[in-house]
């Protein structure tokens, strides 16, 4: 049972190029009682980032002591660096009665959902392949071989939205931060993984 007044898990997981920063952050801007779960990772950090804002960046002995003694709630290495959502500071938002959006990959998804059936789970797509093909060779500085290997991961994560219980495809930043928003707000039914119309329109997508 989730306690009354207490605040809910949710989850978004996107592959790279599905334009899910972005989004995010429109979606928090829009729904002041959600807050963002910022992740720990030993992956450094980029020009742009900052330090307890994007992430918390730790080094790897840091990670594995907090994985030891069961501080993250759940961890996972995506590519070639862990990624963890800290337990503590999770709990605290939820108790003071705030939903909290974890932008985490397929893996987390999958232990959130074993340990917290309340948790909602929502998957961003990109609007085409051949869209997130464009995203993901930016540009175009890339060798081909990096840009392959990310096309062949994103095409990897996505096939794991049906463990989701929402989709979501981000053809239009605002259009997708509304259909978010309905879905947080309970009204979202026609984006449910379960829905006939949804999933078939889904499928034609990726089999494209
Ligand atoms: P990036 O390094 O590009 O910021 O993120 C790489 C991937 O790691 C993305 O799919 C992102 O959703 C995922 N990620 C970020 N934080 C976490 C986390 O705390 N846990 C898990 N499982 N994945 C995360």
């Amino acid at each position: 049972m989730s306690q009354p007044g207490r605040g809910r898990l949710v989850v978004i997981s996107a592959p790279s190029g599905a334009g899910k920063t972005t989004l995010v952050r429109e979606l928090l801007g829009r729904e002041p009682s959600l807050r963002f779960s910022i992740s720990y990772t030993t992956r450094p950090p980029r020009a742009t980032e900052m330090d307890g804002e994007d992430y918390f960046f730790v080094d790897e002995r840091q990670f594995e002591r907090m994985r030891s003694r069961n501080e993250f709630l759940e961890s996972a290495r995506v590519f070639d660096h862990w990624y963890g959502t800290g337990r503590a500071h999770v709990d605290s938002l939820l108790t003071e009665g705030f939903s909290v959006l974890m932008e985490i990959d397929w893996q987390g998804a999958q232990q959130i959902r074993g340990s917290d059936p309340h948790a909602m789970g929502i998957f961003i797509l990109p609007p085409s392949k051949r869209e997130l093909e464009r995203r993901l060779r930016g540009r175009g500085t890339d060798p081909e071989p990096v840009i392959a290997r990310r096309l062949a991961d994103a095409v990897d994560d996505m096939s794991h939205w049906r463990e989701f219980d929402y989709v979501v495809v981000n053809d239009d930043v605002d259009a997708a931060a509304d259909r978010l928003v309905r879905i947080l707000r309970g009204s979202g039914e026609e984006f449910a993984t379960d829905d006939a119309a949804t999933a078939a329109r889904v499928e034609r997508m990726l089999a494209a």
